[in-house]
């Protein structure tokens, strides 16, 4: 690499409410074909988060601690100008099923629209995290259900104890 050569910089926006190991294989899947990776916790979603941005971020640190390029930072407002302010030219994002394109197409598109410049890739969900979300492991784990396969292990017992809290 020459000393001149611009770093890839991408951010990964979204509300990890709370992380996933569906989140986690794109994490470290385009960690790998990016200098560094800025996981970007919304914190204006229009969902109400189970998990404060605080412990969104805290999450996903212990999360991805092992992987030297990423960084884990809340930010409100637009991701596109997030990511200008950050120097990143790609967004990345995840796709499981076709349920989720025409959102994600919309997002992609307007974003382009603000910032010519910046790019949104998708990485496609590993088959074995293509049913999985925030959402489902919020719902199993609401019933007592069994999340040891849903979510990085590290992060297993205080999702748990959000809800032994009677959340
Ligand atoms: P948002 O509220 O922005 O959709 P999420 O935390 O639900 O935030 O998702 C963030 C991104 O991660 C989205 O692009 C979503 O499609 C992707 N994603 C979520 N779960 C998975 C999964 N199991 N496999 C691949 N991508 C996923």
């Amino acid at each position: 690499m020459s000393a001149t050569k611009q770093l890839r910089i991408g951010i990964y926006p979204g509300s990890f409410d709370p992380i996933t190991l569906g989140h986690l294989d794109v994490i470290e899947r385009s960690a790998k074909i990016l200098d560094r990776l800025i996981i970007s916790v919304l914190l204006n979603s229009t969902k109400r988060p189970l998990f404060s941005s605080e412990e969104r971020v805290a999450l996903i640190e212990q999360a991805v601690k092992e992987i030297p390029n990423v960084y884990v930072e809340a930010f409100d407002g637009l991701t596109v100008e997030f990511a200008r302010a950050r120097g990143a030219q790609v967004i990345v994002r995840g796709l499981r099923a076709v349920s989720d394109f025409e959102y994600e197409l919309q997002i992609a598109q307007i974003n382009h629209k603000l910032a010519p410049e910046i790019d949104t890739i998708f990485l496609t969900t590993s088959v074995e995290y293509s049913y999985l979300s925030s959402s489902i492991v919020k719902e199993v784990a609401s019933y007592g259900g069994d999340i040891t396969r849903l979510v990085p292990e590290c992060i297993l017992q205080t999702v748990l104890d959000k809800y032994n809290k009677g959340v």
